[in-house]
């Protein structure tokens, strides 16, 4: 089969309809294949892991540049069409998983390292993904996905914006993101209805956010909470989750009275709304709680 150029008659020829419930909008063209790949900035000593191999666009060009790449496939179909077809290049391993069930750590011990991600990601799944990714941070070294525009914003975003919200500020606790390409529409077979961004994570050492020495479950929750309805002020919002309530026994009133002043010994007023705070004033907030949770 051929990956580029005429996907949709091989598509045709193969059975192989384009699943929408799979995001499956494959890649055309080989010169922009070729540069997302490049925004990989894969070394001859790296094994990749590349998410949703599809009819192998882009698994062809990040072959010819690693040592290795583990492919994973959710759809049975296109797993036995390159099984029977073998088309695959030599140094690619093909398995049949959902990312989003993967086991990471089995993953860690395949790659003999951090794990290096790469994929033109099904728009179902990003923010799954995305979320998967910062759970395994510490197994992470680095991740370049192609998104759509309006998630690849969101990671980018600045306090203040309606794009600024809970992944913004957990991936940013842990990694530098970086926007590297836009894409178009026609790019892809069938085409998707907006523009795709390929963003490039860096995971920073675990080490270095131990050093920074906040308790990360308790940001994550004080995160989650605080956008939990973005229009409440953060008392109402952190203070409708009772991270007190075991201090107060269950008394509503007093753990209100407590996230109040947790929320300003961390110097911040109570009547303003998570999107207005940055990073090192949610840390800051997850040091107040912890201190009087302690
Ligand atoms: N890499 C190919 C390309 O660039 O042309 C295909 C990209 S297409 C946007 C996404 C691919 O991910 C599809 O082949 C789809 O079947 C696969 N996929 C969807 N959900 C997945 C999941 N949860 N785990 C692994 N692969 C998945």
């Amino acid at each position: 089969m051929t990956r580029y150029g005429d996907t949709r008659k091989s598509l045709r020829e193969e059975s192989l309809a384009p699943k929408k419930q799979l995001g499956q909008n494959f890649l055309v063209n080989k010169a922009t294949a070729d540069a997302v790949a490049n925004c990989g900035r894969i070394s001859k000593d790296d094994i990749i892991i590349e998410v949703g191999v599809g009819l192998g666009a882009l698994t062809q060009p990040i072959a010819e540049q690693a040592k290795e790449v583990i492919g994973l496939e959710i759809d049975r179909g296109l797993v036995r069409f390159h099984n029977e077809k073998d088309d695959l290049p030599a140094n690619v391993t093909l398995l049949h998983q959902d990312i989003l069930k993967a086991d990471f750590a089995e993953l860690y011990r395949k790659s003999q390292a951090k794990l290096k991600i790469m994929a033109n990601l099904p728009y179902s799944i990003s923010n799954p993904f995305l979320f998967t990714l910062i759970e395994n941070r510490e197994k992470m070294d680095w991740a370049t996905i192609m998104l759509q525009k309006e998630v690849a914003d969101r990671l980018t975003a600045s306090p203040n914006t309606k794009q600024y919200g809970i992944p913004t500020v957990l991936l940013k606790s842990c990694a530098t993101i970086q926007s590297l390409l836009t894409l178009k529409p026609a790019e892809f077979h069938p085409r998707p209805k907006i523009d795709s961004v390929v963003v490039r994570i860096e995971f920073q050492d675990p080490k270095a956010e131990a050093t920074e020495n906040y308790d990360w479950p308790l940001f994550q929750k004080i995160v989650r909470a605080a956008f939990s309805q973005r229009r409440k002020t953060l008392l109402n919002t952190l203070s409708s989750v009772n991270f007190f309530s075991d201090l107060v026994e269950g008394d509503k009133k007093a753990g209100k009275q407590l996230t109040k002043e947790a929320i300003n010994q961390a110097g911040i007023k109570e009547g303003l709304r998570a999107e207005v705070l940055h990073l090192d004033q949610f840390i800051d907030l997850t040091r107040s709680f912890s201190a009087k949770l302690s």
